[in-house]
């Protein structure tokens, strides 16, 4: 017997008769003899219709009552799951988060878990009641009901896990797992078996939106393993003896130690969500950078990649650096007021970029990966714009026009293709 937490997102609630799907996913692990809690997300759509509505209603409105409305989607598929699961004669009950209690921090929109009281929610398991528990929804210490930000339920799945002391959570979506690149641009992307925190860390925050980063940083810090499945797979199917061998269903999201079969790159993304700025001929002097950053970061732009070069002349340099589009407009609006007192020659930016990532714990033990990716990139003629590097991944900024292109050659140069 294993204790089970299950994760269904939006799309695997998105109507009754999905509802009923995930119903014998779940009745199918309780006949195995698991003691299982689930997480649902709200029924796919709803909760851009909340958040619609809180916005209609006033666009200054109170983050308290905010949470309010947007945390009502969970707790009717909560409810409905219990109604179906009963149905079938599977005991079970719902639990929205005040009632766990799951409590959280006071940052209405974005709260933060601080403690899960797992005695009451431990006593049902152990008495056979399967859990089914709203996700993305918890209640502060002034009593109001708290959400997790966009995504939150996956978070929710994983501080449950943590409390109860699951052996597994499992978080079933749309998709069969984490892939080495969007299969929409390389047809030839394949199923990771294994990956590993760190890298679903990059792989989620450079947009292979599967799970919300918060809920992979939890999971890597009380060393959860996230086995991420479809539910769209036929429950029928999946016997309960397929379930012991999990790599054949889903991609595991585990610590590095457990990768047996390490690759050096695990992935390639792509985020167009960057724009450049350049600063032509800028002073070369301390505090110049300070000053434009610190600007920068008072107006709360995040700034992901920097480049700047080596001054020719003693006296000028180039300086370029990438902030989110959305922020493109305001961070020109920043730096055009310093031209008196920076004395750049000229102001450039573009939003026709897209920066493409290598990601991989290998990274750390081989040499050659950053060269072989410039390489494959000059073969092709594209030219790079900026170059960000940490210790598992390498960015690079190149025209958009090419995005395609460069996903492509890079999976195929890292040998990541489909066989
Ligand atoms: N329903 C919430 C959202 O759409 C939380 C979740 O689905 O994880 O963001
Ligand atoms: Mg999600």
């Amino acid at each position: 017997m294993a204790r089970l937490v299950m994760k269904f997102g939006g799309t695997s609630v998105a109507d009754i008769e999905r509802i009923r799907i995930v119903a014998q996913h779940v009745k199918r692990e309780v006949e195995a003899g698991h003691q299982v809690a689930v997480i649902v997300s709200a029924m796919a759509g709803t909760t851009n219709q909340l958040v619609e509505w809180t916005r209609e209603a006033s666009p200054l409105h109170d983050a308290r009552e905010y949470d309010t409305v947007v945390s009502a989607g969970e707790q009717v598929t909560s409810g409905l799951l219990a109604i179906i699961l009963q149905s079938m004669g599977v005991s079970a009950r719902s639990w929205q988060g005040w009632q766990i209690p799951l409590r959280t921090d006071e940052t209405h929109g974005s709260a933060r878990i601080d403690d899960v009281e797992d005695s009451l929610l431990v006593a049902r398991l152990d008495e056979g009641q399967v859990a089914v528990v709203a996700g993305f929804q918890g209640i502060s210490d002034a009593g109001r009901i708290t959400t997790f930000g966009r995504g939150g339920s996956d978070t929710t799945a994983v501080a449950i896990a943590a409390a109860i002391k699951a052996d597994r959570c499992d978080i079933y979506t749309d998709v069969d797992g984490v892939y080495t690149s969007d299969p929409r641009i390389v047809s030839n992307a394949t199923r990771l078996e294994r990956v590993s925190y760190e890298e679903m860390l990059e792989l989620a925050s450079l947009g292979a939106k599967v799970l919300q980063t918060r809920s992979v940083e939890m999971a890597m810090k009380h060393d959860i393993p996230m086995m991420v499945r479809s539910s769209f797979d036929d429950p029928e199917a999946l016997s309960a003896a397929f379930c012991g061998d999990n790599s054949v269903v889903g991609t595991l999201v585990c610590d590095e130690d457990e990768i047996v079969e390490k690759h050096v790159v695990s992935g390639i993304t792509y985020s167009r969500d960057e724009a450049k700025i350049t600063l032509l001929e800028v002073q070369d002097k301390p505090g110049v950078s300070a000053e434009i950053f610190g600007l920068l970061a008072d107006a709360n732009i995040n700034v992901d990649m920097i480049v700047q070069n080596v001054s020719a002349n003693g006296a000028h340099t180039d300086l370029t650096f990438t902030v989110p589009v959305s922020d493109f407009e305001r961070a020109n609006n920043v730096i055009k007021p310093l031209e008196e007192s920076l004395s750049y020659r000229d102001l450039l930016g573009s939003t026709d970029v897209v920066k493409v990532s290598v990601i991989g714990v290998g990274m750390r033990s081989h040499a050659g990966v950053a060269a072989k990716m410039f390489k494959a990139l000059a073969d092709k003629n594209i030219n790079i714009q900026a170059i960000s590097t940490s210790e598992i991944k390498i960015s690079v900024l190149i025209d958009s026009a090419y995005t395609e292109l460069a996903v492509r050659t890079l999976h195929s140069v890292y040998e990541l293709d489909k066989t």
